[in-house]
């Protein structure tokens, strides 16, 4: 009955469209998937005050921004006020001590990346955790993305199948040169954005007060509820679209030439900066504007991205199928 909600195409037929929202409806993250993340976040949230008092643990990433799956981990961003710039691998050092004396926790992992995480798991449960320190320009595109998930009934089986079809064919994993599931979703809002008919806008534009950059992080959580959904002349069905972010990417968009800007929803002229400059791919973080794409430094993993959304469009154009890229039953 849910299919009704979703505008239908007559040229392409019913049932790729059909099967885009199949997939979602089983694989789209419970109330309950929920309810278990914020217990535990509620629970760590007490037992890091007794170390750090006036901390706050913020959940983000997929669990809060209306992309996430039943199987999607919990990020948690914790804001250490005041104290002025602490060191995060200490902070992590810290709370990786008293994690392991927590009787709801096991398998801490320190990862020094980039941005420094502890990794760990509820126990007992396949749940996992990636906490950062003070990163928070998470919090803000957390609920940046969340307000376009929710702008068109369309865009969460979108995001979510284009997810699901990227893990399938192994170019959805920043750790291994490929594309981080935060430069995938920046990629459809992208797409979305730019058709001729765009089925969304710039909610930054037309939403300054809502995600102005430096907005104090309490207030954050707030943005979406003032967003309300956006009137697109755009009817397209669901399988279109698919096609079409396929197409685009497979075909028009000028990788070589070209930057995403979700912030501007349009592709930006790329320049000899450095942040651009031998890039492979570029994509701007919406509110810091550095490449968040950066992961892919290997030709080799950049051809073969290129090469499964080639592949994957001429599949599907031909098919009109969605087992033919990915297969449903396996994944449900
Ligand atoms: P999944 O369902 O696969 O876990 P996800 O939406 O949680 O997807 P990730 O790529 O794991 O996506 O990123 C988690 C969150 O971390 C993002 O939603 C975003 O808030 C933040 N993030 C990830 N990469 C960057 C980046 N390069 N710059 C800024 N924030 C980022
Ligand atoms: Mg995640």
């Amino acid at each position: 009955p849910n299919r009704r909600k979703y505008p239908v195409c007559m040229c392409l037929g019913p049932q790729l469209s059909d099967q885009m929202v199949e997939l979602f409806e089983a694989c789209q993250q419970q109330t309950s998937d929920l309810a278990r993340k914020e217990t535990c976040r509620t629970r760590l949230q007490k037992d890091i005050q007794s170390i750090y008092a006036v901390a706050r643990l913020y959940l983000t990433g997929s669990s809060m921004n209306g992309l996430g799956c039943r199987s999607s981990d919990a990020d948690l961003c914790l804001v250490l006020k005041g104290n002025n710039r602490p060191d995060p691998i200490h902070v992590l050092t810290v709370l990786q001590r008293l994690f392991k004396s927590l009787s709801y926790v096991e398998r801490t992992q320190l990862i020094r990346a980039k941005v420094p995480i502890l990794r760990f798991r509820e126990k007992g449960s396949d749940l996992e955790f990636d906490l950062n320190i003070n990163n928070t320009v998470g919090i803000r595109n957390t609920f940046l993305l969340r307000s376009y998930a929710y702008a068109d009934l369309r865009i969460r089986p979108m995001i979510l199948v284009v997810k699901k079809w990227a893990r399938h064919n192994q170019i959805n994993d920043a750790s291994k040169g490929t594309l981080s599931s935060y430069t995938l979703v920046l990629m459809v809002l992208h797409y979305l954005q730019t058709l001729k008919e765009p089925v969304l806008p710039s909610l930054q534009r037309d939403y300054p007060e809502c995600f102005y950059a430096f907005l104090d992080i309490d207030v954050v959580p707030e943005g979406p509820k003032r967003v309300p959904p956006y009137i697109s002349t755009n009817q397209s069905s669901l399988g279109e679209l698919l096609l079409g972010f396929l197409k685009y990417y497979a075909t028009d968009f000028r990788w070589d030439k070209q930057v995403i800007s979700v912030r501007e929803a349009k592709a930006l002229p790329k320049n000899n900066s450095k942040e651009w400059r031998n890039k492979y791919i570029c994509v701007e973080e919406p509110f810091e504007k550095n490449n968040v794409a950066r992961a892919v430094h290997e030709k080799i993993k950049f051809d073969a991205i290129k090469a499964t959304f080639a592949e994957s469009c001429r599949i599907l154009q031909d098919r009109k199928d969605l087992n033919s890229i990915l297969p449903v039953r396996a994944i449900i």
